[in-house]
């Protein structure tokens, strides 16, 4: 039998979402239902809202948040009821032909019909008066209750708090594994940070925690510039300086750049300040459509330039040691978020992040 979940529905891209009630169906196989403590908004949401994706519409959005697992369909193995969780949206099927080369979020079974607002059997649970409802990156946390996929939903102990818990599942994810899965930075590396938003700030966080060398970050909003110093930086710069990396540097360049912001003149500019043979790995999300022109002499030099989709994570892997961070207070998440708001009042707080950045969660 569906239940009735109060949900946020973006129905056309450049409006306001809708705060409504619609009907979920029960969980499948592998699926869990979960009640939705707490979500996190973050920049993709606001992408959907714009039209950057091709989402199919309504669209239940948010893709981070945690809650409580309630019920779970046939063949759930890791789940049971009760379980407080993380919600992940880089679910994966553990058995194709990424999942058994150990890219899990390159997951081809699950990532497919998710860019298509539906679960991995392709259809939606939500749905509006008959008519489908879809999933946005299979999580659609702006819900009472949603339906996710098995491995997208990580169990956590009863230590953390649901503050903690749902802004942990997409930013920080992102920011910690781009350093440690997707370059797996040595002891004493220096690095580049640009971009000071919560990838940045969990990046340089994770740096520390491996034993980093000169961390140099960068943000033209002086408003982050404390919260960037106390994450760990040792050199807070307003744009990319070649001057000041190269002091930094004895004159080489830094041995990674970590280009949060991703755009042709953030990774020129990366690409110009890791050394010979250094590695810029792009972490922020381009505009799909984005053509850039890049130095080719820069190749000659073996720099390289690398992506980072989701910081190379599993959540399953990923999300229990970012959390033992947390625990031995080696990474700093409280005080992470600038605000809450109810789910009724969901475009307050999307006008907030649009207007003044910052993170925000909703909760329920
Ligand atoms: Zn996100
Ligand atoms: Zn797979």
């Amino acid at each position: 039998m569906p239940i009735k979940t109060k949900a946020a529905l973006l129905e056309a891209k450049n409006q306001p979402l809708t705060v409504k009630e619609i009907s979920l169906n029960p969980p499948k196989d592998r699926e869990v239902l979960v009640k939705v403590e707490m979500a996190g908004l973050c920049r993709s949401d606001l992408n959907a809202i714009v039209g950057h994706t091709r989402y199919d519409m309504p669209l239940v959005l948010g893709h981070e948040g945690a809650g409580t697992v309630v019920d779970i369909g046939p063949n759930v193995k890791s789940l049971k009821k009760g379980d407080r969780v993380v919600l992940s949206w880089a679910a994966f099927c553990g058995d194709c032909f990424f999942c058994n080369k150990g890219l899990t979020h390159q997951c081809h079974t699950v990532a497919w019909p998710r860019g298509k607002g539906l679960l991995p059997d392709w259809t939606t649970r939500f749905s509006d008066n008959g008519k489908e409802v879809f999933h946005f990156n299979g999580v659609s946390s702006f819900s009472e209750y949603t339906v996710v996929y098995e491995t997208g939903c990580v169990p956590i102990g009863n230590d953390i708090s649901f503050d903690v818990a749902s802004v942990v599942g997409c930013s920080v994810v992102t920011g910690i594994g781009a350093v440690y899965n997707t370059a797996n930075v040595p002891e004493g590396a220096t690095s580049l940070v640009v971009g000071g938003g919560n990838v940045g700030l969990s990046i340089i966080q994770a740096l520390k925690i491996k034993g980093a060398g000169v961390i140099i970050a960068v943000d033209p909003n002086k408003e982050k510039w404390h919260a960037i110093a106390e994450a760990g930086a040792d050199i807070v710069l307003p744009e990319i300086s070649m001057d000041e990396i190269n002091k930094a540097t004895g004159g080489f360049g830094v041995d990674y750049a970590f280009d949060g912001v991703a755009t042709e003149e953030t990774l020129n500019q990366s690409l110009a300040a890791v050394r010979r043979a250094g590695t810029v790995v792009m972490v922020g999300s381009p505009h799909p459509l984005a053509k850039y022109a890049l130095s080719p002499i820069e190749f000659h030099l073996e720099k390289k330039i690398i992506g980072s989709l989701y910081g190379s994570s599993n959540p399953g892997r990923d999300i229990p040691r970012l959390l033992d961070f947390y625990r031995n207070g080696q990474l700093k998440l409280d005080g992470f978020t600038t605000a809450s708001f109810s789910l009724d009042d969901i475009n307050n707080a999307i006008k907030a992040l649009e207007d003044s950045g910052g993170k925000y969660t909703i909760t329920f």
